[in-house]
């Protein structure tokens, strides 16, 4: 099982390991630079070399990388949508460089454009970005939102949509948001609906896209197109959808990190990833 946690960067980013270790984690997510600021720090080669052995320290466990938010691939303005180009492709050197082999992302906003042209623009963007980062093994894992204002990836099928016109299939999968598509209108709050949601998953994207969970509760009431993260069973899913998701045999060996409120000493952390591991037994 490969269960952990989004962790802070602060102090350089093999510092990150040090936090997931503390509470036991055995998968990992972090930004790779400061996620609210264009300018991007050189990776340097002793970075690199710093994180590598950090990494092994650690163990054979999987990471994924977040892209920072400001990038919006499907804005119609044009210096953006450019500015977001350079910034998706650094982003994408910068994990090849240090060996993690996902970049998770928010599919963009359309800004007001309609969905159908959102997606299309997202496409080209993506597709130049990833050409243009001359990177050949990282993969994009475009995130399931919860579908606020113009964003982009709300539903299964805006992100199927996504993969069938890229003409850089083979480098996309996706991340599944417990929180996300829960205020998107997918529920799992019991064995059915759990079973149901899955189902269209795979029916609309195929199960082997999806390479990472982001496990979260939430404050906001089903379908709310609300994002915002809850301790584990102390929020609006409540612990028998993520006993439902922690028992399925079928992401047994899918990455799974939280992204939940915690302060300093990790604590929420060790409690939330207890909790998940009773609902694995
Ligand atoms: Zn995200
Ligand atoms: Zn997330």
């Amino acid at each position: 099982m490969f269960l952990g946690s989004h962790m802070s960067i602060a102090g350089g980013l093999h510092m990150a390991f040090q936090h997931i270790g503390a509470v036991e984690g055995t998968a990992l997510q972090i930004f790779t630079r400061n996620q609210r600021q264009w300018k991007i720090p050189a990776l340097t080669q002793y970075i690199i070399d710093l994180f590598g052995v950090a990494w092994e320290q650690w163990g054979d466990y999987p990471i994924a990388a977040h892209d920072s938010y400001l990038i919006n691939l499907a804005s119609p303005k044009e210096e953006q949508a450019q500015r977001s180009r350079i910034g998706f492709a650094e982003e994408l050197r910068r994990i090849e460089a240090l060996k993690i082999p996902y970049l998770v992302t928010h599919p963009g906003s359309h800004l007001g454009e309609g969905v159908d042209a959102g997606i299309e623009r997202y496409v080209a963007n993506l597709d130049r970005a990833i050409e243009d980062s001359g990177t050949d093994k990282a993969m994009v894992l475009l995130e399931t939102t919860a579908g606020q204002g113009t964003n982009l990836g709300s539903t299964f099928e805006e992100l199927a949509a996504i993969i069938d016109q890229s003409t850089h299939p083979d480098r996309l999968g996706v991340c599944y948001d417990t929180c996300h598509t829960y205020a998107a209108g997918y529920d799992i709050r019991t064995p059915e609906a759990y079973a149901e949601t899955f189902d269209a998953f795979g029916r609309i994207i195929g199960l082997d896209r999806l390479k990472f969970f982001h496990i979260n509760d939430t404050k906001n009431e089903f379908n709310s197109h609300k994002d915002r993260h809850e301790h584990i069973g102390e929020g609006d899913i409540g612990l028998e959808g993520f006993r439902c998701l922690m028992q399925d045999t079928r992401f047994a060996n899918v990455p799974k990190t939280l992204e939940t409120p915690k302060e300093k000493d990790l604590k929420d952390d060790v409690r939330n990833l207890n909790t998940l591991r009773e609902l694995a037994k």
